[in-house]
C-alpha cells in the first residue's frame, strides 16, 4: 500500500471521496468517546466487513451514515473489497493479512483526524 499521505491526497481528487464530512453529531460522538475507542471500532469494522475473503454483503455492507468511522471507511475507499482492490490493488477473494488491516485502520484514523480539523465550527 502507499503512504498514508499519498492515499489520502489521491482521495481528495476523487469528487465523491472528497464529498464526506463528519456532521455535529460525528464530531460530538469522536470527542466522547475518544481515539482510542474509536480506534477499537475501527479495528472492528475492518475485522469484520473487509477481511474475510468474502465479506458478507460485499459492496454493500458500509451503511452511509451512522458512525464516523463508516464516513471514513467511504471516503477512504475502504468501504468494501471491491473499493479496496481498485484504490490500493488489495486482491479480492482472500483473507486480508494483519498488516493490511493495520494499514486500513491507520487511513481510517488519519482521515478523521484530519477532518476533525478541517470540520471545526
Ligand atoms: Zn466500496
Amino acid at each position: 500500500m502507499q503512504t498514508i499521505g499519498q492515499a489520502l491526497d489521491r482521495l481528495e481528487r476523487s469528487a465523491f471521496r472528497s464529498r464526506f464530512r463528519l456532521s455535529e453529531k460525528d464530531r460530538r460522538y469522536l470527542e466522547e468517546k475518544g481515539t482510542e475507542v474509536i480506534r477499537r471500532h475501527a479495528e472492528d469494522f475492518v475485522r469484520q466487513k473487509l477481511a474475510p475473503a468474502e465479506p458478507a454483503n460485499d459492496g454493500r455492507q458500509t451503511p452511509m451514515r451512522g458512525h464516523p468511522v463508516f464516513l471514513a471507511m467511504h471516503a477512504t475507499a475502504c468501504c468494501c473489497r471491491g473499493c479496496l482492490e481498485k484504490w490500493y490493488h488489495v486482491p479480492r477473494h482472500r483473507e486480508l493479512t494483519e498488516e493490511e488491516q493495520e494499514a486500513i485502520v491507520r487511513i481510517l484514523m488519519a482521515w478523521i483526524r484530519r477532518r476533525t480539523e478541517l470540520d471545526k465550527p
